[in-house]
């Protein structure tokens, strides 16, 4: 059974489903006001991750990821710009789908707008005020009453005074709200903002409700795992928490939460100016390598991106096309899986998405894969390549087409054959051949392996 470190309980748990054989995940999406960073691509990377696995376990997995398509920094970018906040956030989400598509991250099931679900956000807001947990002060809103919810700061593990210490001392509150924790359900219509009607007045949704209302329209009651980055945890998950369950909704069964991410040693964030984005990335590195090198570090673990990663990682993918390369040329056919690797990448992937432990798995099958070969143990050949094949679907590492050359690899062949026969001037004459077309070899005990440069 698959482990998860939930965030509510703060430690290790058994996942155990709402309905037998399926899990519900919500996921929060990004608000779409600029282009996606290596953040936002880091916790999509997560639940697809997460998914992939399930569904190869056996589980069937609904998976929704939002789009905030409203809020107070698309109003302040689209009125700067002198565009619609509509026409503003579609451009952003596109960009947001594609990148995350190029990434090899696979669409959810659900990609709900946030703006399609005001009237679920509305009914649920009623139902607050019907169970005593909401409150309107005239012109600025409607507000959730923190002391409505017996446990209000159960998912940050911290006491109601606590937080309200720490609000306190963080903003002035604002003049008319009961409690500095308090927040806003509905904010009163201000001028030149979008606007929807309500019961309270035209006005527009706050944050929270809109993750509550679309992950119980799409997956009902009491549904399996409430995701998002660590940066979401306190206010935005704890305030979602509070609004469905005051209302009388039973919310996520358990939390998870992916770390955050340093670029060359600094706290990724755009008021740095180390800004790198996921276009950025994709461009220099390609899908492949950004996709291995996050996934080198468990999710819950603050991530280094550094060049120096990023050459580790390039050359972890050149190694397995190299391997499926050399499996391809030696016309290796995939036969069974090693059931003893695909049992350890499961259990390290069932130990709260182990993904480091399991590619480890992946790699260590490559290089048995590759001494089989070298011992002309075609059985065991075969069983690696199953192995690896299989296993590297499960990340989204594989590759449609491993790059092949006929040209080149039969210079290789070549070479090999001039060293085998210790003509080196022959040899290394091919080499300079390679090189001249930017191919370069590199010996290795499980025979040479070539790579563009
Ligand atoms: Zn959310």
């Amino acid at each position: 059974m698959m482990q998860i470190f939930d965030t509510m309980q703060n430690r290790l748990v058994d996942l155990e489903t709402r309905d037998p054989n399926h899990v519900s995940i919500y996921a929060c999406g990004p608000t779409v006001y600029d282009v996606p960073h290596l953040g936002h691509a880091r916790t999509a990377l997560t639940y697809d991750l997460l998914k992939r696995f399930l569904m190869w376990s056996g589980y069937t997995v609904t998976l929704a990821s939002n789009i905030t398509d409203i809020d107070d920094k698309i109003i302040e970018r689209s009125a700067r710009e002198g565009i619609s906040e509509n026409e503003l956030s579609s451009t952003y989400t596109k960009i947001y789908i594609d990148q995350l598509r190029e990434f090899g991250v696979a669409d959810p099931d659900f990609r709900p707008l946030a703006t399609e679900y005001v009237e679920e956000m509305l009914a649920i807001i009623t139902q607050l005020f019907e169970q005593g947990a909401a409150y309107e002060i005239e012109g600025h809103g409607v507000y959730f009453d923190v002391d409505s919810l017996a446990d209000y700061g159960a998912l940050a593990g911290r006491t109601v005074n606590e937080l309200r210490e720490s609000a306190q001392a963080r903003v002035a509150s604002e003049e008319d709200k009961q409690d500095p924790l308090d927040f806003a359900l509905w904010k009163s219509a201000k001028p030149g903002e979008p606007t929807w009607d309500s019961p309270w007045g035209p006005g527009r949704p706050g944050w929270h409700i809109e993750c509550v209302a679309m992950s119980l329209h799409l997956l009902g009651d009491g549904f399996d795992i409430h995701g998002g980055g660590s940066d979401l945890a306190f206010p935005h998950h704890e305030n979602e928490r509070a609004e469905s369950e005051a209302s009388g909704h039973s919310f996520a069964r358990y939390w998870m939460h992916s770390a955050m991410l340093n670029v060359n040693g600094e706290k990724m964030g755009k008021s740095l100016g180390n800004f790198r984005t996921l276009g950025d990335a994709l461009a220099q590195y390609g899908p492949r390598p950004l996709r291995l090198a996050m996934l080198q570090a468990h999710y819950r673990s603050l991530m280094e991106l550094s060049d120096e990663t990023m050459k580790g990682a390039i050359g972890g993918i050149e190694r397995i096309d190299a391997f499926f390369r050399r499996m391809l040329g030696a016309d290796i056919q995939e036969t069974s899986i090693d059931t003893e690797a695909k049992d350890r990448f499961m259990s390290a992937m069932n130990n709260d998405l182990g993904s480091p432990d399991a590619i480890a798995v992946v790699f260590e099958t490559i290089n048995s894969g590759n001494a089989a070969l070298d011992d002309k143990n075609i059985k065991e050949a075969s069983m690696a390549l199953t192995t690896v094949s299989e296993l590297l679907e499960v990340l989204g590492l594989s590759k449609d087409t491993v790059d092949s050359d006929e040209e080149i690899d039969s210079l290789v062949s070549e070479r090999e054959a001039a060293r085998a026969s210790r003509d080196f001037a022959a040899a290394d004459r091919i080499r300079d051949i390679l090189k001249d077309r930017n191919i370069e070899i590199e010996d290795t005990p499980n025979g040479p392996l070539w790579r563009k440069i």
